[in-house]
């Protein structure tokens, strides 16, 4: 399986990881949307929220805590979206789970 977000979250490619631990990596979004446009993705691949588990619960809190952690280190913790979309007709392009962060100034 060639997985675009795969590869980027295991450093396959150039850009840029903003900040990374075991579980998940942030990076910008490259069409940003918003004057701050980060993706908060898990190196565990899962396609989307309706693949979720019960054991992804942990995984799925720290996404959020860490959206938190990046709003406040980008400075727009006064204005913020946290953003998934779910299947096609909602938007996803990539199928692998991931969070976004669009912040306002
Ligand atoms: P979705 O529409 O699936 O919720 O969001 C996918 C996001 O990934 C889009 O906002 C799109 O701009 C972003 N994206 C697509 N390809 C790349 C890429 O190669 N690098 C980065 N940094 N973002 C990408
Ligand atoms: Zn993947």
């Amino acid at each position: 399986m060639d997985c675009l977000f795969c590869n980027i979250v295991n450093g396959k490619t150039d850009t840029e990881i903003l900040f990374e631990n075991e579980n998940l990596a942030v990076f910008k979004d490259i069409h940003p949307k918003a004057p701050v446009h980060l993706l908060i993705v898990p190196k565990k691949h899962i396609e989307s929220i309706n693949e979720l588990k019960e054991s992804d619960k942990g995984l799925l809190g720290e996404m959020i805590l860490q959206a938190g952690e990046m709003a406040k280190k980008s400075g727009v913790e006064k204005g913020y979206r946290l953003i998934f979309n779910i299947g096609k007709k909602a938007g996803q392009e990539i199928d692998h789970i991931h969070l976004h962060l669009l912040g306002f100034k």
